[in-house]
């Protein structure tokens, strides 16, 4: 960790507890900062605020009183779920007090580089295989994000010799100023939490500031096929690199021959990659950047490529049986994500979905169920899949009640070659608390298929 002496006696109120509240108000109280935290919990609910208390920290529960702010605070750090539209956080951006997220606070006392990586979809994805190869390449990496621990607990023990590799959504971003990753990495835009950002274009907004505070010794990584990211990209100052599964780009990652290619140079065999999806090839082609730039070998990139099958519900592949192949894309908790993962497949697939009900339709999803022979339906939304299954020509449909049964009814509509694929197009909350449990109960059910 640098030593940082700009929290020295600074009155900090964090907002938010959950795991990246909790790390930054014992960091910000051993760096000498008068720390208070408000979390909307009651403590008597709240074991994360208990133990802060045991460590001699303030902590106000049980609401966000915008009576705190008379308490003079020369900064808060927000937790990236609340919304910048309750009055405490209104009122103190109206009296010019800085609102920053732990990421920033991360930037701050790390001692290693970033790579950052954003976007609507393929984030864990990314992140996973660029730590992967790193970690191949003996480059030190450390994952930070969704998947690993909170960005500041990691960079409280990084090194200059490592590399943080973190995962980051439009709202961390939002609360960013210095935070300037050595890599930036935006996969992709499509409508997403338009509920919390109120327009696209704050939405790209927030996306696009991964670059701002880079400079040109820096590199941002992009989706060239997007039009909107490439703007995105523009805005930094970084030295540009696009990638495209459609077109050569000279000076990025691309396909061409039959092989991914980064800079002129073929780096891997496309039929030796294992992850499935074309989606993927974006996600991969992005990660080939990030590497090279960070000097990782070709053998590690590829050592990594041809092994990799996925991250756990992200269309993980779970087992063949009698040749059925059946994959895992429990994650895929929007239409979009599944419509990309039955795009990923070219032969006849049986496809699993259903879950909660957000008052959508799922007319968007029948462009991609051309090549499902049956679909088995299941939670709130499985007549509004139905119809719009019916609607795609499909006509062998079946409704059970839960994920488990459907696997049995999956296989008995099943021929050998068959694809049998999870990917339910919508949240999982109806009948399960999260998509991990609904995607391992899935696998479980198949590897108990007879
Ligand atoms: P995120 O972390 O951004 O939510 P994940 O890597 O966890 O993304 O993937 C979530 C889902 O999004 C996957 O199940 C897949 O269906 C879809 N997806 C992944 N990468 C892409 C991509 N590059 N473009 C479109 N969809 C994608």
């Amino acid at each position: 960790m640098k030593e940082v002496t700009a929290y020295l006696r600074k009155k900090i109120l964090v907002l938010g507890l959950a795991k990246s509240g909790v790390s930054a108000a014992s960091l910000l109280h051993k760096l000498g900062a008068f720390v208070t935290v408000n979390d909307k919990r009651p403590v008597s609910e709240n074991p994360e605020a208990q133990e802060l208390v045991e460590q001699g920290i303030k902590v106000i529960c049980g609401d966000h009183p915008i009576e705190l702010l008379d308490e003079g605070f020369e900064l808060i750090v927000k937790n990236p779920g609340i919304p910048y539209s309750i009055p405490l956080v209104k009122g103190a951006m109206e009296r010019g007090i800085p609102v920053i997220t732990e990421v920033e606070l991360a930037y701050q006392i790390s001692e290693a580089p970033f790579i950052g990586i954003t976007g609507t979809n393929g984030k864990t994805t990314t992140t996973t295989i660029i730590y992967e190869i790193l970690r191949e390449g003996n480059k030190n990496p450390l994952i930070a994000g969704n998947i690993g621990t909170v960005a500041s607990g990691v960079a409280e023990k990084a090194s200059k010799d490592d590399t943080i590799v973190i995962e980051l959504s439009s709202f961390q971003l939002m609360g960013i100023n210095e935070f300037r990753p050595r890599i930036a990495i935006l996969t992709n835009i499509y409508d997403a939490h338009l509920d919390y950002h109120g327009t696209k274009k704050e939405y790209m907004q927030a996306k696009a500031a991964i670059g701002k505070a880079q400079t040109e010794d820096d590199y941002f990584i992009f989706n060239a096929d997007q039009e909107e990211v490439i703007g995105l990209a523009r805005q930094s100052k970084a030295i540009q690199v696009p990638f495209s599964t459609q077109r050569v780009m000279l000076d990025g990652a691309y396909i061409e021959d039959g092989y991914m290619c980064f800079r002129g140079e073929k780096i891997i065999e496309l039929s030796k990659v294992a992850l499935p999806g074309k989606h993927n090839q974006e996600n991969i082609l992005a990660a080939i950047a990030a590497s090279k730039l960070s000097g990782v070998s070709n053998e590690a990139i590829e050592s990594i490529l041809t092994a990799f099958t996925g991250v756990k519900h992200r269309l993980q592949f779970v087992k063949e049986i009698n040749r059925r192949r059946f994959y895992n894309d429990s994650k895929a908790t929007n239409i979009l994500s599944a419509a990309a993962a039955l795009r990923s497949f070219n032969g006849p697939t049986i496809l699993l979905a259903g879950g909660l009900d957000r008052g959508n339709e799922f007319d968007e999803l029948i462009p991609a169920l051309q090549n499902v022979k049956a679909l088995v339906t299941f939670g709130e939304t499985a007549p509004k899949i139905e119809r719009a299954a019916r609607e795609a020509g499909i006509s062998i449909i079946k409704r059970v009640h839960n994920v488990v049964d459907a696997v049995p009814a999956a296989y008995s509509f099943s021929e050998e070659g068959d694809t049998i694929l999870l990917s339910p197009a919508c949240a999982s909350w109806d009948q399960y608390k999260t998509f991990e449990v609904r995607g391992d109960m899935f696998m479980e059910a198949v590897h108990k298929l007879k």
